[in-house]
């Protein structure tokens, strides 16, 4: 039986701050995973012309999960060719359609899973003779199915709740999204269903948060909405993601950029990015138990050693080995 194997993309700016974290916690917790660091973002585009290289991409795909850090870099933010190009490119290309963001802090403990190829970002888009610019919202039936699906199993293996985020009142996709998330909820009887529509949820999401379990909605709600959720939850540093597809390698990358304005300062919060090792242990190399030791130590070190961005003072270096040292201490 082959080894498990990672591909680990380090990324820009602050990404090899953060990756350089998240390689040593895990050498640790998993010493038998085999950790493959590819070129992928403006370094690749350096070395290849290319910000997702062909040999990256294979790797990825026969990879067990790819955990990658954040891309961009100003020197590339007129290019032709970006970082953020190679990112969309991989997302389509392992047909990762399914976007967990968690969101945790006190009583607030939920999950969106949003839709993450298809919807009004990869409708068909233009201008017309008359000037006017247009972008177009499609789903087939099989989309919202998997989606939905994605989040019922989620939901059944939590606390057994799902609201499904629409605009019901208004938008034929979303009727479409409704029906066929309540013929999905029959193969699910133990999951409690409810629907929400969006204005609703962005209004119940900051004012009474803690109703969630799981929330599970089309691309551009999901867009938004995480968003807020992140923000109730410790802001952006500490806010991770998982994009997975049906068998192939999921993606698990923080929610952050590559922050430049703060690059070889030694301050990054690798937060987020452990965090998306945590959900790469759990969903995506089916380690739960080291993830949850992961997230405790996470928890710890915020405590303990918290980054400027959390309103402490201590140093990337400081809040791993705080991470480190609630690793040993278990
Ligand atoms: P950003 O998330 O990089 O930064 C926004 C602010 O948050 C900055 O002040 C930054 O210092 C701070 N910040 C972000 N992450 C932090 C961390 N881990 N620790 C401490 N502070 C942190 O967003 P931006 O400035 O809009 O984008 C910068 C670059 O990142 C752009 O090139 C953009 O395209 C790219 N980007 C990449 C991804 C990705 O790879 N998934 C996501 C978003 C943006």
């Amino acid at each position: 039986m082959s080894a498990t194997r990672v591909v680990c993309l380090a990324g820009d700016c602050i990404g090899p701050e953060v990756m350089a974290v998240a390689t040593r916690v895990l050498a640790a917790l998993a010493p038998n995973v085999e950790l493959d660091e590819r070129p992928f973002g403006a370094g690749a585009i350096r070395q290849t012309g290319n910000p997702l290289p062909a040999a990256t991409l294979e790797a990825c795909r026969s990879a067990d999960a790819v955990l990658k850090a954040p891309i961009g870099h100003p020197d590339f933010d007129a290019a032709d060719v970006r970082p953020e190009q190679g990112m969309l490119r991989l997302r389509a290309e392992l047909d990762v359609y399914a976007n967990l963001r968690p969101a945790r802090d006190g009583t607030i403990d939920l999950l969106i899973v949003r839709e993450l190829v298809g919807g009004l970002y990869f409708g068909a888009r233009g201008t017309r003779e008359d000037g006017t610019v247009f972008d177009t919202c499609e789903y087939h039936p099989s989309q919202v199915e998997r989606i939905a699906r994605r989040g019922f199993e989620l939901a059944r293996a939590r606390r057994g709740k799902l609201t499904s985020v629409d605009k019901a009142n208004v938008l034929e996709t979303s009727r479409l999204w409704r029906r066929v998330v309540h013929e999905v909820a029959a193969d699910y009887p133990e999951v409690e269903v409810e629907d929400m529509l969006v204005d609703n949820a962005a209004m119940q999401l900051a004012s009474a948060p803690e109703q969630f379990d799981v929330i599970v909605t089309e691309n551009m709600f999901g867009d938004i909405l995480s968003d807020v959720a992140a923000a109730m939850t410790g802001g952006l540093g500490v806010a991770p993601s998982a994009s997975l597809g049906d068998g192939g390698p999921g993606v698990f990358e923080p929610v952050h950029g590559s922050a430049p304005d703060i690059a070889g300062l030694g301050i990054a919060n690798p937060t987020g990015m452990l965090l998306s090792s945590a959900l790469m242990l759990e969903h995506g190399l089916g380690l739960e138990a080291e993830a949850r030791q992961l997230e405790a130590a996470v928890e710890q070190a915020r405590r303990l050693a918290p980054t400027p961005d959390l309103g402490g003072a201590a140093t990337t270096d400081e809040f791993s080995e705080a991470v480190r040292e609630a690793l040993t201490a278990r």
